[in-house]
């Protein structure tokens, strides 16, 4: 990822070379194994082991602490190889793209002491604490607060859709440390701070679980008086908010890549079907009226793939690339959910058994329409800030 790290620009051979390793891992986790694992909402650890020990998780950080120094275009290209093999990145993805705040923001001696233990999979990083349950996507009004008392911050509030903090070591909490009545620019205020979140939960932090739709492993955070060292301050106290911002052009495009995958899953599955299944006496996929959908979901992921596609190499290139992050998401996200209902509907009753995984991942891939940003928001982006149209926050 890059900071003043040039990211390794690889050939579309090497990038191949990746998809391959990627695709020969996700072999051992076929459908069954995350049906059920579905079933029961439990976490993947064997998947995200796999994936820890192989270095896909470590691609973006750089070889200096660890890492393989891999650009975002290599980063996608894993993330939607793990997708379109019918398997589910949403359990580790973030242990990514999290540790960016870090790379980007942190002090050098914060970067050399948890960079190369993100990258050994020796810390997992993988909680992101930002939405609270009041404020929602207006993120200036969250209420969690982070006051300095000496050598430390006492943290008090709540977060929700935490997703993987059972399952992480460290979480990037956005707090206030400011309150917003007292700042004088409206994004300043609030601060990023590294919590340990095996120290925490000795010292009143509280993980509840929340079932969801599919299996997320989401939960919701409260902080009730916990310490966090002063030294797990990222950057300047603050500027936390700047910080996330930063963030999001990576995460949206990484998420982009995911819906990618998913929508050439679900095209497949539907092609396949359409060519084997005969009613009438003719295979289905003969009637117009089941050809096109599939045919129009596949010009669909074809058009947003350009688009994750320019928005990496503009993000790799070190350029300005919030747009294209931004209309990424939305495209990808609406590609991959057009295939979702187009192979329900192909396949018909049996697009709602278990057993051909398609059900599941349309529950799964409904998601991205939502977070980690929602549609609307991006539209308010692209009108606002693109398009210099009245603003409406
Ligand atoms: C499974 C799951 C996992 C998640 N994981 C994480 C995580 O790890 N960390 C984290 O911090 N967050 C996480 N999130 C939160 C996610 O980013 C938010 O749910 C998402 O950004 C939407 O925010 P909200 O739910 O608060 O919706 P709200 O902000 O309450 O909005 C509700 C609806 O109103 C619309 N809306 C709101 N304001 C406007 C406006 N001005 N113009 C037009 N429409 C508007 C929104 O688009 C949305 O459709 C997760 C969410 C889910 C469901």
């Amino acid at each position: 990822m890059r900071d003043d790290h040039a990211a390794s620009v690889l050939t579309d051979e090497e990038l191949e070379a990746i998809r391959d390793s990627v695709r020969a891992l996700c072999q051992d986790f076929p459908g069954e194994y995350w049906r059920k694992l579905d079933e029961k909402r439990e976490y993947p650890t064997s998947f995200v082991t796999a994936m820890t020990e192989a270095g896909f998780l470590a691609a973006l950080i750089p070889e200096e602490y660890g890492g393989s120094g891999l650009g975002l275009k290599a980063a996608c290209a894993i993330l939607e190889e793990i997708h379109l093999n019918g398997c589910n990145a949403g359990a580790c993805h973030a242990q990514m793209y999290t540790m960016g705040t870090i790379l980007k923001h942190g002090s050098p001696e914060q970067k050399s002491d948890w960079l190369p233990k993100v990258a050994s999979g020796e810390i997992r990083l993988q909680a992101f604490g930002v939405t609270e349950p009041t404020s929602g996507t207006d993120t200036l009004s969250l209420q969690t607060t982070a006051v300095k008392k000496g050598d430390h911050y006492a943290v008090n509030g709540q977060k929700i859709w935490t997703s993987r903090a059972e399952h992480s070591d460290f979480m990037v909490l956005l707090a206030r440390t400011t309150p917003k009545e007292d700042v004088q620019k409206k994004g300043d205020g609030l601060s990023v701070l590294m919590v340990d979140m095996r120290d925490a939960i000795k010292d009143g932090m509280t993980i509840r679980p929340i079932r969801t739709m599919m299996n997320h492993a989401t939960t919701e955070v409260f902080f009730d008086d916990v310490n966090v060292p002063a030294g797990n301050l990222i950057g300047e106290e603050g500027k936390g908010f700047r910080y996330i911002l930063d963030g999001m052009n990576a995460e949206r495009t990484l998420i982009s890549a995911e819906c990618l995958g998913d929508a050439q899953w679900f095209i497949k599955k539907a092609t396949d079907y359409a060519c084997e299944r005969k009613v009438f006496g003719n295979p289905i996929g003969v009637n117009q009226g089941v050809q096109f959908p599939i045919a129009r979901a596949y010009a669909s992921y074809r058009a947003a793939a350009l688009m994750v596609k320019e928005a990496a190499t503009k993000f790799d290139a070190g350029e300005k690339c919030a747009e294209e992050a931004n209309i990424s998401k939305m495209l990808a996200s609406e590609a991959s959910w057009e295939a979702a209902e187009m192979c329900v509907q192909t396949f018909g009753g049996f697009g709602f058994a278990e057993e051909y995984d398609i059900e599941r991942k349309f529950r799964e891939t409904r998601l991205y329409q939502v977070a980690p940003v929602s549609t609307n928001l991006i539209l308010a982006y692209l009108g606002q800030n693109v398009l210099g149209l009245p603003r409406s926050y």
